[in-house]
């Protein structure tokens, strides 16, 4: 598995040591009844099978051989459950705009999906808060289960049968670079082994293997990577009484923040990040117990220190002088009754960035490149946003008749990305630090600094223009 690349990042050889061991970069000659793809992306999950669709649906690519290969089985919906899932996600208008181009939008319109018009956080330690809302009614995000969304791919991987081959129990458990070269008898292509013994080769690899994407592995690609401290524990929540529920909220505690997304008038989702032992404490709760633990993590004042919410009242006091219609009051969630049985589940949380998104032949995307905190709600945006650029520098090497792995217009893609993606990773690292204490300066600082952004019509638009990719 341990395949390093051959090549260096301008695609020159790399002397034997760099190279690291011999067994992994094994030559080709003689594997010449291999099927060559022009494209395979590795990794049928969300983004790996966006990246498909992306593909198959663009007529640049209608010449083009692609292939998607999919460690787990095919994911078929049939009917939608009556039950919603408990894995959702908050989609951000430019990933819409992305799953429409080609088709798999309408799917989701025609299956759920909830779209929120306004967003409110803050800060569980003073009055401090901070919402995001569209003067124009336009929607701000939508939230969609994660079934849906593949479901959606799925039959639009379906629509190009006959130009996308998807391989679903087909797990890749090696990879191997062409080196050297310029070595007349190796195969200039990657070849990739399945887990059933059988072998095939590609022009470019994208790799979409998700966080411990063995794709980046093989090729040696280092990446910063550390486990938070925290877990997230996710449900389906039922409210005591209908509302419009258009709202999502999130509400930083100490112990991590919690957020609840509408689904419908009368049903929202939790994320919940907290500490790994009050994450399993809140999973094993019975349902009473957990329904108060929620509805006082959005109510309760407790955190609250008279020092901290005078200071706040000063600054509130100005900014509503020097702004009188605009600072925004902090409404209260709604109230949750119940929880659906079983949809308590938690996933511990990390952060990771691949040091390269790109090697000769090679492009890593969604999760594979980049794992970010979810209370940002943008993980697999990045993903989609990775998509969206990655295709439009393969279409233009297409259009020109240019070789699609070539580091020429890769580059162009790894360029773009990780300035998003990185300011984006250190954001919210820098958020989850600075709201994961109830220090009485930092509390201050935060709470100075949200009420004065809320403030700011102009930032918070540069902020949900940011977002909203
Ligand atoms: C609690 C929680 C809440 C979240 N909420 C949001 C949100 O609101 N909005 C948002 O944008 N993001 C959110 N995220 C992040 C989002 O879920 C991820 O960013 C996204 O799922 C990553 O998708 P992916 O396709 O890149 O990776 P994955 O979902 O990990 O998919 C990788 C796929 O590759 C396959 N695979 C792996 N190895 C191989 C192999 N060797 N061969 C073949 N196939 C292989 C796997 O089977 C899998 O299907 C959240 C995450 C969590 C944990």
């Amino acid at each position: 598995m341990a395949a390093r690349l051959a090549g260096s990042r301008s695609g020159t050889a790399l002397s034997a040591a760099q190279r690291g061991p011999l067994v992994s970069c094994r030559r080709w000659a003689g594997a010449t009844a291999d099927t060559v793809y022009d494209v395979v992306v590795s990794g049928g999950g969300m983004v790996g099978a966006a990246m498909a669709c992306a593909l198959g649906h663009d007529i640049h690519f209608g010449d083009k051989k692609i292939l998607l290969l999919e460690a787990g089985p095919k994911k078929v919906l049939g009917k939608l459950p009556e039950t919603y899932s408990n894995r959702v996600s908050s989609i951000s208008p430019g990933s819409a705009t992305l799953l429409s181009s080609f088709g798999a939008w309408d799917h989701i319109c025609n299956m759920r999906y909830r779209a929120f018009r306004r967003m409110q956080v803050w800060d569980a330690c003073s009055e401090a808060l901070i919402m995001f809302d569209k003067d124009n009614l336009d929607d701000m995000g939508y939230i969609v289960e994660n079934d849906v969304i593949m479901q959606a791919l799925t039959k639009q991987l379906e629509a190009v049968s006959d130009r996308v081959t998807v391989l679903y129990k087909s797990k890749a458990v090696s990879y191997t670079w062409p080196y050297p070269f310029s070595m007349a008898d190796s195969s200039p292509w990657v070849h990739i082994t399945l887990g059933d013994g059988s072998t095939l080769q590609t022009k470019l690899l994208i790799g979409a293997d998700g966080h411990n994407s063995g794709v980046r592995q093989a090729a040696g690609i280092r990446d910063v990577s550390w486990n938070y401290d925290q877990s997230a524990v996710v449900a389906t929540l039922h409210l005591s009484e209908p509302t419009e529920n258009n709202v999502a909220w999130q509400r930083f505690l100490p112990s991590g923040p919690i957020a609840l997304l509408p689904l419908s008038d009368t049903l929202s989702s939790l994320v919940w990040s907290t500490s790994h032992e009050h994450a399993a404490e809140l999973v094993s709760m019975d349902e009473e117990k957990f329904v108060d633990a929620i509805n006082s993590a959005f109510w309760s004042d407790a955190n609250h220190t008279d020092l901290v919410d005078s200071a706040s009242s000063v600054l509130h006091y100005v900014v509503s002088i020097l702004k009188p219609t605009k600072v925004s009051a902090r409404q209260l969630p709604p109230s949750v009754a119940k929880v659906d049985a079983k949809s308590q589940v938690l996933f511990p949380l990390g952060l990771g960035h691949a040091a390269e998104y790109v090697r000769p032949r090679l492009a890593l995307i969604g999760d594979a490149a980049h794992r970010v905190h979810p209370l940002a709600g943008q993980g697999v945006n990045m993903g989609f946003g990775d998509i969206s650029s990655l295709v439009h520098h393969l279409r233009t090497a297409a259009f020109n008749g240019k070789d699609l792995g070539s580091m020429s217009h890769l580059t162009g893609y790894e360029t773009d990305r990780q300035r998003h993606n990185t300011a984006l990773l250190a954001a919210t690292d820098l958020l989850k630090r600075l709201y994961s204490t109830s220090a009485t300066p930092l509390v201050l600082l935060r709470t100075w600094g949200l009420q004065a952004t809320n403030a700011v019509s102009p930032l918070k638009e540069q902020i949900m223009a940011f977002a909203s990719k």
